[in-house]
C-alpha cells in the first residue's frame, strides 16, 4: 500500500475527550472515527488490525473443532421472553419495533438465538457435543460508554456456544475453550490470565474471565504471580486429548477479581512473595450455565434411554474490538503504538526520505514491489513530507519494522532497518533486504 493513496487521517493533537492511551492513539493514528457515543466507524488502518485479530480468533476456534455460523444482529423478542431474560436485561438492550409492530431487539448476546437453532436441529444425544461460534456485532446500551472501543455500545464479539448431554461432558467442552483461549491470546501477543469468575446461582467452578494486566483496566484482580509462568502454551495442542490437567494447573493457583476475592483465602493460599494485586482488562469470558436457558427454552435431546433431557450449555466470548484497544494498552511507548507482529496492520513501513528524487523513487518502488512479491505487507511512505513528520507518523502507527531510505542510500546502496520495539537499527544492502526480512519473519 502506498501512503499517497491510503486513507490515513493522522491527527497531530491529542483529542481532548480521550482519557486513556489506547483511545488517544487509535484516534491519532486514524484507526477509528466516532459516529456517536460508544459507536465507531473503522477506518482502513484500524480495520486491518480488527480483521487480523478476528482471523486469529477464527483459526483457533476452527482448530478446536468449533463450527462457524453467522447469526443475525436483530433478534425477535419472543425467544428472550421464553428464556425469561427479556425483562431482566433492562436498559442495556436496544429494543426495536418493526413495521408490523413486532418486538425486535439488537442482540447483546446470542444464547437464546443459538438455543433456538439447536432445538430445531438436534434431537439425539448421539449428535452431541455441538460446538458453534460466530463473530458478529453486538449492541449494549452501556450506562457509561468510554475508553473508545474498550467499552463501546456497538462492539464486535466472538461468541461460541456448547451443547452437551450432562455436566461431565460439558466440562470437556469447557476445557477445550479454556485451552483454546490460552492459545488464542498467546498468538495475539498477550498474556491473559484466566481468573475465577462469579457463577451466581449456578455455582461450580466453570466460569473464568481472561484478563490482561493493565493500569487502565476496569477489573481489580488478585493473583498468584506464578500463574504468569504457566502462560506459555504448547501450540501443537491435541484437542481430542484430555485437557483437564492443563486447566487444573491454572485452577490450582489463586486468581480472582474483586467480586470473588477473599482476603483470607488469598493470604492462606499464596505465599507473600507471589501475591499480586493489579488492574486488568477483561478480554474474554467463558461460562458454563448448565440448563439455565435450555430448560425454559426446551432445548432437549433424547438420551440413551429415550428420555428427553435438557442440554447443558456453555457460552464463550472474546471481545474482538476491545482487544484492539487492549493490545495497545499492553504495547506502546510515548511515541505511539508498538504492534505485536501477529496483528500489525502492515509488517513493514518503507520510508523514502528523498521523495522528490526520481532515482530514489525508482529504487524505493523497486523495493516496494520486491517486498510485496515476497508476501511481506508493506506500507510505503511515498509522501512529500519532512523527515520529522514521516518518522513521527511511522512511530505513531507502530509497524514492527521501519525501512529507511535515507540521504546516503543511493550512494552506498544501503538501507536502514529499524525495529519499532527495541529501536535497534541495522544497515543492510538493498539487494539483501527481501531475503533478510523473509528469514526474520
Ligand atoms: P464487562 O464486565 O467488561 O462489561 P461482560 O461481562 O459484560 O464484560 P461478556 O458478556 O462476558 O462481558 O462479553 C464477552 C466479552 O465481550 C467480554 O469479555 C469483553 O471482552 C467484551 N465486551 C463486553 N462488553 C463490551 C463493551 N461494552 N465493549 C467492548 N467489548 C465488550
Ligand atoms: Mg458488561
Amino acid at each position: 500500500m502506498k501512503l499517497s493513496n491510503y486513507f490515513l487521517p493522522v491527527l497531530k493533537e491529542t483529542p481532548a475527550d480521550a482519557e486513556i492511551i489506547s483511545h488517544k492513539f487509535m484516534l491519532r493514528a486514524g484507526m477509528i472515527s466516532q459516529s456517536s457515543s460508544g459507536i465507531y466507524s473503522w477506518l482502513p488502518l484500524g480495520l486491518r488490525v480488527l480483521k487480523k485479530i478476528e482471523n486469529i480468533v477464527r483459526e483457533e476456534q476452527n482448530a478446536a473443532g468449533v463450527n462457524e455460523i453467522l447469526m443475525p444482529t436483530i433478534q425477535p423478542a419472543d425467544i428472550w421472553k421464553e428464556s425469561g431474560r427479556y425483562d431482566d436485561y433492562g436498559k442495556e438492550m436496544l429494543r426495536i419495533n418493526d413495521r408490523q409492530d413486532r418486538e425486535m431487539l439488537y442482540g447483546p448476546t446470542n444464547e437464546e438465538q443459538v438455543a433456538d437453532i439447536f432445538r430445531r436441529s438436534i434431537k439425539s444425544y448421539k449428535e452431541l457435543p455441538s460446538l458453534l461460534y460466530h463473530i458478529q456485532w453486538k449492541f449494549r446500551d452501556e450506562l457509561r460508554p468510554r475508553f473508545g472501543v474498550m467499552r463501546g455500545r456497538e462492539f464486535l464479539m466472538k461468541d461460541a456456544y456448547s451443547f452437551d448431554l450432562d455436566e461431565d461432558t460439558s466440562r470437556v467442552s469447557y476445557n477445550k475453550f479454556f485451552v483454546c483461549y490460552l492459545k488464542t491470546f498467546e498468538r495475539l501477543g498477550l498474556r491473559a490470565i484466566p481468573i475465577a469468575a462469579e457463577t451466581g446461582p449456578i455455582g461450580g467452578d466453570m466460569s473464568h474471565e481472561f484478563v490482561i494486566i493493565s493500569e487502565t483496566g476496569e477489573s481489580d484482580i488478585f493473583y498468584d504471580k506464578r500463574i504468569l509462568d504457566l502462560l506459555d502454551v504448547d501450540q501443537e495442542l491435541d484437542y481430542t486429548k484430555d485437557l483437564r490437567s492443563i486447566v487444573s494447573s491454572y485452577q490450582a493457583l489463586y486468581a480472582a477479581a474483586d467480586d470473588k476475592y477473599s482476603k483470607d483465602e488469598f493470604e492462606k493460599k499464596v505465599p507473600i512473595e507471589f501475591q499480586n494485586n493489579s488492574k486488568g482488562i477483561e478480554v474474554g469470558h467463558i461460562f458454563n450455565f448448565s440448563t439455565k436457558y435450555s430448560e425454559p427454552m426446551k432445548a432437549n435431546v433424547l438420551n440413551s434411554n429415550g428420555k428427553a433431557v435438557s442440554v447443558h450449555m456453555g457460552s464463550y466470548g472474546i471481545g474482538i474490538s476491545r482487544l484492539v484497544g487492549a493490545i495497545i494498552e499492553a504495547s506502546h511507548d510515548e511515541n505511539g503504538i508498538i504492534w505485536p507482529e501477529a496483528v500489525a496492520p502492515f509488517t513493514v513501513g518503507l520510508v523514502n526520505l528523498k521523495s522528490r528524487d526520481t532515482e530514489a523513487i525508482a529504487v524505493c518502488e523497486n523495493i516496494y514491489n520486491t517486498l510485496n512479491q515476497a508476501g511481506i505487507e508493506v506500507l510505503y511512505d511515498d509522501k512529500d513530507d519532512s523527515p520529522g513528520a514521516k518518522f513521527s507518523r511511522m512511530d505513531l502507527i507502530g509497524l514492527p519494522k521501519q525501512i529507511i531510505f535515507g540521504n546516503n542510500s543511493l550512494k552506498d546502496q544501503m538501507i536502514e532497518i529499524k525495529d519499532r520495539k527495541t529501536s535497534h537499527t541495522e544497515k543492510v544492502k538493498i539487494s539483501d533486504l527481501a531475503g533478510k526480512l523473509i528469514t526474520s519473519k
